[in-house]
């Protein structure tokens, strides 16, 4: 059989796809195919109406939307052969996807594949929320995709669920746009955004509930009312809207029938040091790999694997066996979650990224085949990355793990 036309056949259009396929064209790889889902590239930044973006990766701070266009300018410029309106909607043999477009449903063949399909908020369903079901409970997404395609505001006093990062974005989105949240409430006893970007409901004068969860959402065709619940106390609050924001999961349906591999702590696809799974001839990179990061972050990482990714042509597919790296809780997530002896000089993660479940405080510690080569004793927050360099002799270890101890 000749081997495939395309080199690299990329999922996904947002920062991780695009720098992903720049950096494979730097490296002089001929047929660099992007596939995206939606109409233009940009992926999750293009319905952002605010900053800051781009900064790690053209030293200027742009919105979101005029990120979008630049990622769509440079992948032209650059040569790589973007298809845009074209869902992948399955993995197919061993480096082929089959993809529904208006032109029909096909079969592309690769000699390799990087998903870069990005993440998404957990929508009401998966939260298992109670109550009635009117229209109106969303995510940050879908509301900031509301205003930025649709010109529609859909509430104007909604609740705010959660604290990340994205729901001082949603805050911003509601103010922007005639909408005044009437509180802010985080499961947790603190909030997850880090300061000074946490101080800003206090400052704009939102009622903020911590250890606060939504119990009830009342009203049969628009939402009326919400039930909160602080510990023991239940109280009916007024708002017409439930913004649900955080708490991202890869978008990682792709994943589910093909024997790739998956993060027990992600759902997302599990990866080597060089962004390769299981199978060889795949790789992953951007937020589908763990939850949220930042633009620049998803993109810095998306050319590191397409760098990886070129290499790895030029080598041809890694043979070695991929050593899992084992964790228990708190640690809920090892980003990559396995190393192998790989050949490439230039390995695309450096670091492990890990994640706790929990505030906690004690002791993360590496080690390689049970000897302690790496520890740190700090006060570890969720949704916050620990960055562990990865040791050069790790990838030859037999057992590589990483152990807690809590410590008042
Ligand atoms: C509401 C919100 C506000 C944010 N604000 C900021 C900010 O101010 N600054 C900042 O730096 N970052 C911000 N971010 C984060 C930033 O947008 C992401 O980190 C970045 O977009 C992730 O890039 P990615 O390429 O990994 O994934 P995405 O940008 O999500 O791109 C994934 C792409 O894959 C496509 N896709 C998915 N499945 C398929 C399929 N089966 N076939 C074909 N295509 C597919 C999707 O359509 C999408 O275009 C924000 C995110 C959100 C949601």
């Amino acid at each position: 059989m000749s081997p495939p036309e395309i080199d690299v056949l990329i999922i996904g259009g947002g920062p991780a796809g695009v720098a992903a396929a720049l950096a494979l064209r730097q490296q002089g790889i001929a047929k660099v195919v992007l596939l995206e889902r939606e109409a233009e590239l940009g992926g999750a930044t293009r319905h952002c109406s605010h900053s800051p973006f781009g900064m790690r990766e053209y030293h200027r701070v742009l919105f979101g939307s005029a990120y979008g266009r630049r990622l769509a300018a440079d992948a032209s410029q650059a040569g790589v052969e973007v298809r845009t309106q074209h869902s992948v909607v399955r993995f197919d043999g061993a480096a082929s996807v089959l993809v529904s477009s208006p032109r029909g449903v096909e079969t592309l063949s690769a000699k390799r594949i990087i998903t870069a399909t990005g993440a998404r908020e957990t929508p009401r369903a998966a939260r298992l929320l109670a109550g009635e079901r009117p229209i109106g409970v969303i995510t940050t997404a879908t509301l900031q995709a509301y205003v930025a395609f649709h010109g529609l505001m859909p509430f104007r006093r909604p609740l705010i669920v959660g604290s990340e990062l994205v729901s001082m974005s949603a805050i911003l989105t509601c103010l922007s746009h005639a909408a005044r949240p009437v509180a802010l409430i985080e499961a947790q006893s603190h909030l997850m955004a880090r300061a000074p970007i946490r101080w800003l409901p206090h400052l704009l004068g939102i009622p903020v509930h911590r250890q606060t969860t939504l119990a009830d959402i009342w009203g049969r065709e628009r939402v009326e009312a919400v039930t909160l619940q602080t510990g023991k106390e239940l109280r009916k609050v007024a708002c017409d809207g439930v913004l649900l924001t955080g708490q991202f999961i890869p978008e990682a349906a792709l994943f589910l029938n093909a024997p790739c591999g998956v993060q027990q702590g992600s759902a997302g696809p599990l990866i080597d040091q060089d962004g390769r799974l299981a199978n060889p001839l795949h790789f992953a990179a951007g937020n589908v790999l763990r939850g949220i990061e930042t633009g620049g972050w998803a993109f810095r990482e998306g050319r590191a694997v397409g760098h990886a990714v070129a290499q790895d042509l030029r080598n041809g597919p890694a043979r070695e066996e991929a050593i899992p790296v084992a964790y228990a809780a708190p640690i809920k997530l090892v980003v990559p979650g396995a190393l192998r002896n790989s050949l490439l000089a230039l390995p695309a993660f450096t670091t492990f990224q890990l994640r706790v479940s929990h505030r906690v405080r004690g002791v993360i510690s590496l080690h390689l085949d049970g000897v302690p080569v790496w520890e740190k004793q700090a006060q570890w927050l969720p949704e916050r990355r620990i960055l562990v360099p990865i040791p050069a002799r790790a990838r030859s270890a037999r057992t590589i793990e990483f152990r807690f101890q809590e410590k008042c």
